[in-house]
């Protein structure tokens, strides 16, 4: 090693590099000043590039930088051999030096046309602000794509809530609709289950869908038995043409409510009126769609009205022979008359007889006046059985006029009796009517016997009952009667018609009020009016339209 230096430094050998510039010391002192400088130069170099390449440790090729220095600092070297060799000719070790800085240089050289590709690759400070101000822009753009992101995110949440609060409102609204419901269910249920009256639904098929217990009791079958019955099959073979004519209308549609009166028959072969009530049938959205009807049972009342019919019939039958009755004196007259004319022309025709030679035509005038007298008396006769009959009520076809002439002839000896002279008027084309003759003729008989009742005590003008059988503009029969006896004040023409109603001492006071029951049941009208000019008028108005069944 020793003698490796001692080769280097060999200044024996060689004359210092000042010689070269002849020791001028002008040129010797730019030579080292100017060495001198640069080499400091070249030191103060590495020492910056090391400084720097510590201070920035992202730096890329880091290598690069320290082979440049060190090539610096070796040719910083150089240049202080430069100076040292002015005077020192240590010329090996200047060429060594030399030669280790030729290394260095290659190897930086080699080195950074290696890396040249990946540092011209390297982004330029403009580019990088470029690439800076792009990615400043993208994260500009992603924010705002952030924050309207968060905005929807936000709307969304909101409208989430809405919803859930409205959805919330809206399960509460329909529980509660649905506890109404309940309710009014139960409500209607506990109605249709107690109703004292039956009900029951009819599906679109006729039959019993429901029946409450009412319904069921009142029929005797279950409500299971019923959903393969329908009206039909439990109507009476007598009312089917009713109910078929019910259900028709039901199934029409027609909006009103439909009533009928008629008989079922019961599972155990009873037969019950009931009053059946419909109404349109109902929405087919409904949890029971179908008809609904109430039937009540009306056997009881049918029982009271047909026993109030029989004792109107048998009180009608009453005063018809109590007026008979009344009747029995002057009828025995009318009887007697031709019985009295009989018997004389009996004996005439005797007389004719007994003459020589028999006066023939004379006896068969007589015998023709007997059998008149006879067929008159006969004829009285049947009227008051008929009067006085105890029959049912029997409706038939009615002349008026005619029933009205035989009343006359009834009453005729109680009208001479009592100095009443008749005016009859009568409409010869009146249509016949539908109704119980001897009915009509009570009440005709009735009204003229009160006339003949109100006229006794007139003494002082004509006693005058008119009779008078007309036809209205509804072709209803009109029959007036009138009178001219005392009349009828205000406060008793309101009661007239009433039951027990009389102002006659052996009066009864059902006339009136039986006559009135006869009319209507006759679908007719009876009504009293002031006698004009004088008196009382009695008139009844009786439908004659065909097809009135009475
Ligand atoms: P009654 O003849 O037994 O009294 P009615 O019912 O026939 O019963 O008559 C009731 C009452 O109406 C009579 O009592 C009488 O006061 C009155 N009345 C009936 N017809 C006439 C008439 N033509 N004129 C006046 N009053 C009458």
């Amino acid at each position: 090693m020793t003698s490796f230096l001692s080769w280097l430094m060999s200044p024996q050998d060689y004359m210092p590099h000042g010689m070269c510039f002849l020791w001028q010391p002008e040129l010797i002192a730019l030579h080292v000043a100017s060495d001198s400088a640069i080499a400091l130069a070249y030191y103060s170099i590495p020492i910056a590039l090391i400084y720097f390449v510590n201070k920035r440790t992202d730096l890329a090729f880091p290598t690069i930088f320290v082979l440049t220095g060190l090539f610096i600092l070796a040719c910083g070297t150089t240049h202080i051999m430069g100076v040292w060799t002015l005077w020192n000719p240590d010329y090996r070790l200047d060429g060594g030096i030399k030669a280790v800085t030729a290394v260095l240089s290659i190897g930086t050289a080699i080195a950074i046309w290696k890396v040249m590709p990946l540092a011209l690759a390297l982004p330029s400070t403009a580019q990088l602000q470029q690439a800076n101000k792009a990615l400043g822009e993208e994260i500009g753009h992603r924010q705002r794509a952030e924050a309207a992101l968060r905005e929807a995110n936000a709307e969304l949440e909101r409208c989430v809530a809405e919803r859930t609060a409205n959805l919330q409102e809206e399960v509460l609204r329909r529980r509660g609709t649905e506890a109404t419901l309940r309710a009014s269910e139960a409500r209607w249920r506990s109605m249709f289950e107690a109703s004292a009256v039956g009900i029951a639904v009819m599906d679109q098929d006729n039959h019993f869908a429901a029946a409450n217990e009412a319904f069921q009791r009142m029929i005797g079958y279950t409500g299971e038995e019923l959903q393969s019955l329908g009206p039909l099959d439990i109507t009476h073979e007598d009312d089917r043409e009713t109910a078929q004519e019910m259900l028709e209308h039901v199934q029409s549609g027609k909006p009103e409510d439909y009533h009928s009166e008629k008989r079922y028959r019961c599972r155990d072969g009873r037969v019950i009126w009931v009053r059946v009530s419909t109404a349109r049938a109902l929405d087919p959205d409904t949890p029971l769609p179908g008809t609904p009807a109430i039937i009540e049972d009306i056997t009881e009342r049918k029982r009271a009205e047909g026993d109030l019919h029989n004792a109107r019939e048998a009180l009608s039958r009453a005063t018809r022979l109590a007026m008979m009755g009344e009747l029995a004196a002057s009828i025995a007259h009318e009887i007697n008359q031709p019985l009295g004319a009989i018997i004389m022309n009996g004996n005439a025709c005797r007389r004719f007889l007994a003459v020589t030679p028999p006066d023939l035509d004379e006896v068969r005038d007589g015998l023709d006046a007997v059998v008149s007298d006879g067929n008159r008396a006969s004829e009285v006769l049947s009227r008051i059985r008929a009067m006085l009959k105890n029959a049912a009520p029997e409706r038939g076809e009615v002349d008026v006029n005619k029933s009205i002439t035989e009343v006359l002839a009834l009453t005729r000896q109680e009208l001479q009796q009592h100095r009443v002279s008749v005016q009859v008027d009568l409409r010869p084309d009146l249509p016949r009517i539908v109704a119980d003759r001897v009915q009509l003729q009570q009440v005709v008989l009735n009204l003229v016997m009160n006339g003949i009742d109100a006229m006794r005590a007139i003494a002082d003008r004509a006693r005058i009952l008119t009779i008078r059988s007309q036809l209205d503009d509804q072709r209803n029969i009109v029959v007036n009667v009138a009178d001219s006896g005392v009349g009828l004040d205000a406060a008793d023409r309101e009661r007239i018609f009433e039951t027990f109603f009389t102002t006659k001492a052996a009066g009864m006071g059902m006339g009136l009020a039986i006559s009135k029951s006869i009319i209507e049941a006759h679908h007719g009208r009876l009504w009293a009016a002031p006698g004009s000019p004088i008196g009382a008028m009695f008139a009844f108005a009786l439908p004659s339209a065909s097809g009135v069944s009475l």
